[in-house]
Order: C-alpha cells, then sequence, then structure tokens
C-alpha cells in the first residue's frame, strides 16, 4: 500500500499516511483540522509508469557495451529491467 505524504496549510504539520488507491485524499489535519494538501515527493519509488511521456525513455537499452557503464551508470549489468537484455 502506497504511503501518501500531506503537509498542512493552516499549520506547517506534516504527515504520512498509508492508503489504498482507491481510498479519497485527506482534507483535514489531525492537529488542526485546517486544510492539507498531499505532497508529491516522487521519493519513495512509487511511479506511475503510464503517466504519459515515459514511454520512449523506458524503450532505452543498456549502454554498457558503447560507453562501459550501464544506462544507470554502473559499470556492471546491474539487473534492473532497462539493463536486462
Ligand atoms: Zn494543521
Amino acid at each position: 500500500m502506497p504511503t501518501y505524504e500531506y503537509e498542512c496549510i493552516k499549520c506547517g504539520l506534516r504527515f504520512e499516511k498509508q492508503q489504498s488507491i482507491k481510498d479519497e485524499s485527506l482534507k483535514e489535519c489531525p492537529e488542526c483540522h485546517g486544510d492539507v494538501k498531499k505532497i508529491i515527493s516522487g521519493g519513495g519509488g512509487f511511479i506511475l509508469k503510464s503517466a504519459g511521456a515515459g514511454n520512449s525513455a523506458s524503450a532505452k537499452s543498456c549502454s554498457l557495451e558503447t560507453t562501459g557503464r550501464t544506462c544507470c551508470g554502473a559499470t556492471s549489468r546491474c539487473g534492473k529491467p532497462a539493463c536486462g537484455d
């Protein structure tokens, strides 16, 4: 289940909440009951791959043979999908 991060507009409280994708966003701060906004951090590894323009990037192949480094900067194959084939 993904964890969403929220910030209270009123008191500045930041908190995290585990929610299903199907759940509605929180709207109220647990401390002051002010309005909260969802923070899109992108740091949790929760990336929507179907979000449009990313399709060409995911098709890039591993460049180890030509540059000595893989697409992720390692000097050997890392086994991630882009390097796997
Ligand atoms: Zn608050």
